[in-house]
């Protein structure tokens, strides 16, 4: 017996039908072939066969796929405000403006206009930092994880850093404090236990060979109950007693710039308070609590921020234009905390009246309704929308406690699973991202813009019908 794969066209044969190479004249030949290559390997996949649509049809659909991006906006409608996958935080409008205004425009990223000759991009967000944190001195570079690496490799290259057994932990993304010292070129000296490490600990495994203490906040989970760590002041304070031979260290992870107790929202530690703890250096995300671009951030002492600056790592981490404004326009928001709070999509999120969320439920569920779907209308079939209170999240490994109060738009569709509401959801453009609770579909209007609302009713509407 043939095998039926064997019997499908060359993708040459295919290239010479008449219908397909029409199809060459609008779009390139490459992209072309691709889409040919694509389809046969379809038709492969799928058992052997022709497509039934015709070889010209196929192509097509491959060509339409081969052009469309595949990194594209979508709606968040998962309550989980600072989403990793999705992106984490969206930027404040004057952030987005200062990035579009630096991309289409040369930008003084390396001269300085006063004397006329080379600067550095280093001194872009060097005295805003300085003043919101009370930092001697800072740098910006790529993202935290590269700072980490950064600041142990220009700190603690060829010696020992020493951690708390307790916060060996990995952030996510194959990102392990662990992996991140070796690759630094320290070597790791774990001490304490899991739940409980003393600043005896770090004072016996301190030896000559000693450069770093490193202390990694717990971001993504809690360790309660029979518990001690060591504070960033008194890890600041062994790394003077010992001359400063040792240099301290404090992973931030998120990077709360502002006060949220007034919310609920506790147990984060602020940079100010990092910083005023003394360790020679403080690292932490620009795109998670702080709410701007990606990057990472490190303030400190000027003697570990100029090793760090000096560090020829520093070059291959180093932060481009549009973050350098985006971030810059962001920390601009911080000089008036109620401003920041507001504007900062990252901070409204968080701190948005429950009462706002729960009006902007009802305006999706009407707008679902006002569709024609929704209720045990006439000849429909039957959903059920309801308003039911739930929790948001905050995401990104920050306030990994922290359930907030909202109102979820619930979907009940009788003839449909939540799985496939949920697919027919994601397959609408823009796609919106719902989750799944109880069985039913929710959508969490804490993460949805306002002026998303109509355009999630929408696709609500669309996913629910038929
Ligand atoms: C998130 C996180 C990082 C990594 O930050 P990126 O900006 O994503 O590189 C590092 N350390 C801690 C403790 C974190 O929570």
């Amino acid at each position: 017996m043939t095998d039926p794969r064997r019997r499908l066209p060359s993708v040459d044969s295919l290239l010479a039908d008449p219908e397909i190479a029409g199809l060459a004249s609008g779009h390139p030949r490459g992209v072309v072939v691709r889409a040919v290559r694509a389809a046969v390997d379809e038709a492969r996949a799928g058992g052997g066969s022709a497509p039934d649509r015709g070889w010209a049809a196929a192509v097509t659909a491959q060509l339409a796929l081969v052009a469309t991006p595949s990194l594209v906006p979508v709606i968040n409608a998962t309550g989980v405000v600072l989403h990793t996958n999705l992106g984490r935080a969206l930027l404040p409008r004057a952030a987005a403006d200062a990035m579009l205004r630096v991309a289409q425009s040369y930008a003084s990223v390396e001269y300085d206009l006063g004397r006329g000759a080379r600067g550095s991009r280093h001194a872009i967000c060097r005295d805003v930092l300085v003043e919101l944190t009370g930092a001697a001195d800072a740098l910006v570079v790529n993202n935290a994880a590269a700072a980490l690496v950064l600041a142990l490799s220009a700190l603690a290259r060829d010696g020992e850093a020493i951690v708390s057994r307790g916060e060996l932990v990995e952030i996510g993304g194959a990102f392990r404090v662990p992996d991140i010292l070796a690759r630094s070129g320290a070597r790791l000296v774990e001490v304490g236990t899991t739940n409980r490490t003393h600043v005896d600990d770090y004072v016996k495994a301190m030896t000559p060979k000693t450069r770093a203490l490193l202390k990694v906040h717990r971001s993504n989970f809690r360790v309660t109950g029979f518990t001690a760590e060591v504070d960033a002041s008194e890890l600041a304070q062994l790394g003077r007693a010992g001359g400063g031979a040792a240099a301290s260290l404090y992973d931030l992870g998120s990077g709360l710039l502002l006060d949220l107790s007034r919310w609920g929202l506790t147990g984060e530690p602020l940079v100010r308070d990092a910083v005023a703890s003394g360790v020679d250096l403080v690292v932490f995300s620009g795109d998670k609590l702080l709410g701007g671009p990606q990057a990472g951030i490190m303030l400190g002492a000027k003697p570990a921020i100029e090793a760090c600056r000096a560090d020829p790592l520093a070059r291959a981490v180093r932060a481009d234009k549009y973050t350098l404004a985006a971030l810059e326009a962001t920390l601009g928001l911080y000089r008036d905390p109620e401003r920041a709070r507001i504007e900062i999509p990252t901070l409204r999120m968080l701190t948005e009246d429950v009462g706002a969320i729960k009006d902007r439920g009802e305006k999706i569920s009407e707008g679902v309704r006002r569709q024609g779907v929704g209720g045990n209308d006439v000849g429909r079939k039957a959903y059920t929308i309801d308003l039911v209170e739930g929790f948001s999240e905050v995401g990104g490994g920050s306030f990994p406690e922290a359930k907030l109060p909202t109102w979820l738009v619930q979907l009940k569709a009788d003839t449909l699973t939540a799985d496939s509401v949920i697919q027919r959801l994601r397959a609408s453009d823009p796609p919106v991202i719902a989750r799944i609770e109880n069985n039913h579909v929710v959508l969490d209007p804490r993460t949805i813009l306002p002026d998303q609302v109509a355009t999630v009713a929408q696709a609500v509407a669309g996913a629910l019908d038929g």
